[in-house]
């Protein structure tokens, strides 16, 4: 292994006080310091050399210079102006990477694909997100309908579980549904907080989502089945009746709210954490069509 790559504590120590940079807790800015972790992730997120990465926040490179090693290509968004000085110097070595000064979540990921990748070429996303916005940062990337095939993330690990949680478990809500009808979504690391630096005080875990060709169920409209799993989980200990009842309240009356679940055939007593993803997709259906 190299010992110099920008991974370890002794060369990230050295690059801060070069460059005397001071870490923004605002930002999320906790760096990796672990070689076998970063390698690890790029394993699981499938990067081979005619791949192209798009990485949401370098730092000071070194999630990058490792995907600089085993893809083709790495596009990297970054917001803190301070960093770029410190990449360019970084890795200058390494000329498949491109960077841009800018906030993620308001970026034109599509015309950035367009232009830096191939037609065709398999696109990954993989990042050590920061944790402040980790949710909309890829709710943004999922609902843009990229031509990517996956996105590889380091999260808090409580996220990551709610991401990829199943039907009657502590962690199923909206977001595990959300996530779930665009990926298939799987936790593949646990990771300790000894690899960053600064340490985060909450506990981390990579996830790994594959984006589906189609969704797994068929919705006559998103935004309504989006609408109706909310409602569904709106108290989480209220029946699935009672939250739909309260929630569409100016829509319709408690017998409709009854009639609906029958013609469903879901049974309004439930809680809206047993029920899945077809069952979501049956009720809107029936919603929908009223
Ligand atoms: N990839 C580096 C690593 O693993 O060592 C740094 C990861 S650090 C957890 C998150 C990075 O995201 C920071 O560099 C931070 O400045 C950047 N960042 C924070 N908010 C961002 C945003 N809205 N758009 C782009 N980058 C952002």
């Amino acid at each position: 292994m190299n010992n110099n790559y920008i991974a370890t504590p002794t060369r990230t120590r050295e690059i801060l006080r070069k460059y005397q940079f001071q870490f923004k807790k605002s930002l999320g800015q906790n760096f990796l310091i672990d070689v076998n972790i970063l390698e690890n992730i790029i394993k699981k997120a499938g990067i081979d050399h005619e791949s192209g990465v798009i990485e949401v926040g370098p730092g000071i490179g070194a999630l990058t210079e490792q995907l600089a090693i085993h893809a083709k290509k790495v596009v990297a968004f970054e917001i803190d102006q301070r960093l770029f000085p410190i990449l360019d110097d970084t890795l200058k070595q390494y000329n498949n990477v491109q960077f841009i000064h800018q906030d993620i979540l308001k970026a034109d990921v599509i015309q950035v694909i367009k232009d830096n990748f191939t037609p065709g070429q398999v696109i990954h996303i993989v990042a050590n997100l920061p944790y402040y916005i980790t949710t909309p940062i890829l709710m943004k990337l999922l609902q843009e309908n990229l031509p990517i095939t996956s996105l590889t993330v380091m999260i808090q690990k409580e996220v990551a579980a709610r991401m990829a949680a199943v039907p009657n478990s502590k962690s199923y809500g909206s977001l595990s549904i959300a996530v779930q009808y665009y990926t298939h979504a799987e936790i593949v690391m646990q990771v300790p907080n000894s690899v960053f630096m600064p340490q985060p005080n909450v506990d981390s875990s990579v996830l790994k989502l594959t984006i589906r060709e189609t969704p797994p169920v068929d919705v006559i409209n998103e935004e309504y089945f989006f609408t109706l799993v909310k409602a569904a989980f709106f108290q989480r200990r209220k029946t699935l009746r009672n939250n739909l009842t309260n929630y569409f309240a100016k829509s319709f009356s408690k017998e409709e709210v009854n009639q609906l679940l029958d013609k469903a055939g879901i049974d309004g007593t439930r809680r809206g954490e047993s029920l899945t993803i077809e069952e979501f997709a049956v009720l809107a259906n029936t919603f929908t069509r009223l």
